[in-house]
């Protein structure tokens, strides 16, 4: 989770800069974008909304914003919401794959790019249901089944800008 953003915000400098395009220093969107997201991950993995998850929430959101290890993230999850390490590491790898994921969507939407190429890692850790999704085209408008790249637990597919 560390560099999360900065990692994902220079991949996309590049993507854009080979295209010549040139994003924003600030990003405003980015925090209610974040919180947005985070509530409705965190909604999705609980499927309840009440105090415990506002402080899963939270604790995610400072962490990646501050640009926290995983390791921290999980550690205050176990502290502050008495969540077991396993559940602990689970949610915070989980949100930060799925949030950059999900932050890619939006840059390359705020680009004006709405369709992406499904990239895998190639190598004998994708799982099927990915490999079948190599080198295809989507449209952010309606996405495969499995989400965006990035999104299921663990998931190092990344989305390739398609420009018009
Ligand atoms: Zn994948």
């Amino acid at each position: 989770m560390k560099n999360l953003n900065q990692v994902n915000k220079t991949n996309m400098e590049q993507q854009g800069k080979v295209r010549g395009i040139e994003l924003t220093a600030t990003e405003s969107w980015l925090a209610p974008f974040m919180k947005e997201n985070i509530q409705k991950n965190v909604d999705y993995i609980t499927n309840i909304h009440d105090e415990y998850t506002h402080k899963i929430e939270s604790i995610i959101y400072e962490g990646i914003k501050d640009g926290s290890s995983y390791k921290t993230i999980r550690m205050q999850l176990e502290e502050q919401i008495g969540m077991s390490q396993r559940r602990a590491k689970f949610i915070a790898v989980d949100q930060s794959g799925t949030l950059f994921g999900q932050m890619t969507a939006q840059r390359h939407q705020n680009m004006g790019v709405n369709r992406f190429k499904w990239l895998t890692s190639k190598d004998e850790r994708v799982r099927d249901s990915h490999k079948v999704l190599s080198n295809k085209i989507f449209s952010y408008d309606d996405p495969p089944n499995v989400g965006l790249p990035g999104e299921d637990y663990r998931c190092r597919c990344v989305a390739i800008p398609i420009f018009d």
